[in-house]
């Protein structure tokens, strides 16, 4: 206990563990993670909390008269390790005198190498007491008003390692530096209560922590909080929907994302995270959207939230388009979704930590952005509002209809954007509403959500979103 598994001496332990016992079983992998987390939070320039955990552990993978099975724990000597092993292999034993679904071999390959975010500034260049004093000079500079009443930055700064090795000889190491930094700021007027905030989630390092950006931001957001505590509600009718890349990172995680898990498809996520409106022969040819529209499943671009080498199956990730030209072409299935429904595999096979098995998740899914300007976009606008930063969302099981409120709304009226607007709502139908959208902009924004759920028992993951500014024709507002 208390070793890391990716020094050298340990690295050999474990080569020569998986070799004395890989013949007992037809595939034999050892999955180390070890994570640290500082969590800290600044409101009203008042230090609200600071703590640091730790998280280590090892996942056993096995594969077993074709069938795959797992177990993990925290004792990291042989014994320990040797005590997963056979749980994991009786359990896989017993699995496949079920006949569940029998793989083929094939379905692990050999994976080596190594990721490492990319970064300018190690994550601890920084001392804790530095960043903290970032934070609460945000939220100094939000005190413009006195009708603000709530200041906050908070941040959880992380740190991640993984190393796999299996009995086909594989060995990679991956290294994770992660901020989620959140900034929001609270106005009253006569009891009407706004909020704007801001979300930055990114594989990043203590370059982030720089007044010269983060003090715009926080600027930007005071500014609006205080137009929507003087603002009229949203109107209620139909018009063009513009939407800003952070609530669009919350459109294609919902009504794209979800949906086109393969595992939630073919029904394994239907007690809890739900099903899918999507069927298996709708890939090759359903129109999802415009013929702008283009998704792309992406954990290879660099920087984002879930950006990564390779996925728990030691599959190496690559660029794949989801969505071509409008037209569904491929799922998010891993390995072995893909091979239960006899379609593409993507890198996708991901488990939140060491003590949960992989399931398909969604990495980093991509629109890929257009070719227009925004103010030109706008220009064009005869009657419409944009949107900005999602405040409150809803969907039913099968990810078909949904509501999505946001923070932020102004009219545009003729080309030109006319006045705030508080409390702006819009509701749609996945493929209906994605077939209204008739512009995309040519700059997008880079976002990510850190608590993506799903899995029994729960799997909290992290996914990026990066997306342009998007125009949608006659919606329903409210
Ligand atoms: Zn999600």
């Amino acid at each position: 206990m208390g070793c890391s598994l990716s020094q050298v001496s340990q690295t050999a332990r474990i080569r020569n563990f998986i070799a004395q016992y890989k013949n007992e079983v037809e595939f034999f992998g050892i999955k180390y993670v070890t994570e640290k987390t500082t969590h800290m939070s600044v409101r009203n320039e008042l230090s609200e909390g600071l703590h640091t955990q730790f998280d280590s552990g090892v996942r056993i993978e096995v594969m077993f008269n074709q069938h795959i099975g797992y177990a993990s724990t925290t004792d990291l000597s042989d014994e320990g390790l040797l005590r997963a092993f056979n749980f994991a292999k009786n359990q896989t034993k017993h699995l496949s005198t079920q006949k569940a679904y029998p793989f083929p071999h094939s379905i692990r390959t050999k994976s080596e190498g190594t990721y490492r975010s990319q970064i300018q500034k190690p994550l601890d260049t920084l001392s804790l007491t530095e960043i903290q004093t970032v934070l609460r000079d945000c939220t100094a500079r939000m005190n413009e008003s006195p009708l603000i009443f709530f200041r906050s930055a908070s941040v959880s700064i992380v740190e991640t390692e993984e190393v796999k090795w299996d009995s086909l000889g594989s060995e990679w190491i991956q290294n994770f530096s992660i901020v989620n930094l959140d900034l929001a700021v609270r106005a009253q007027n006569q009891g009407d209560i706004q909020t704007r905030s801001h979300n930055l989630c990114l594989q990043i390092g203590a370059e982030v922590f720089l007044r010269s950006l983060l003090f715009p931001i926080t600027d930007q957001i005071t500014k609006e909080v205080l137009e929507l505590a003087h603002a009229p509600p949203c109107p209620t009718e139909t018009r063009d929907l513009l939407v800003s890349p952070d609530q669009m990172a919350l459109q294609i995680h919902e009504t794209v994302g979800h949906p086109l898990e393969i595992d939630r498809i073919l029904g394994d996520e239907r007690n809890y995270a739900g099903w899918s409106f999507v069927n298996m022969a709708d890939f090759g040819h359903l129109k999802y959207g415009g013929p702008k529209m283009n998704i792309t499943f992406e954990p290879d671009r660099f920087s984002e939230l879930a950006s990564y080498k390779f996925d728990d199956s030691g599959l190496k990730s690559e660029k794949q388009y989801l969505i071509k030209d409008g037209i569904l072409m491929s799922g998010l299935g891993s390995l072995e979704s893909a091979e239960r429904g006899q379609t593409q595999p993507v890198a996708n096979s991901r488990s939140s930590s060491w003590n949960r098995p992989p399931i398909d998740r969604m990495a980093n899914l991509n629109l890929e952005s257009g070719r227009k300007p925004l103010t030109e976009i706008i220009a064009g606008i005869e009657k419409g509002i944009w949107v900005s930063t999602n405040r409150s969302w809803s969907i039913d099981d099968y990810r078909r209809k949904f509501q999505f409120g946001c923070e932020y709304g102004m009219l545009i009226e003729d080309g030109q954007l006319k006045h705030v607007v508080k409390n702006p709502n819009y509701h749609g139908v996945s493929v209906p509403f994605w077939n209204k959208l008739t512009e995309i902009s040519n700059e997008a924004g880079v976002y990510g959500s850190y608590y993506c759920g799903k899995g029994e028992p729960n799997q909290l993951i992290r996914v990026g979103h990066t997306s342009p500014y998007c125009l949608f024709k006659d919606v329903e507002i409210f």
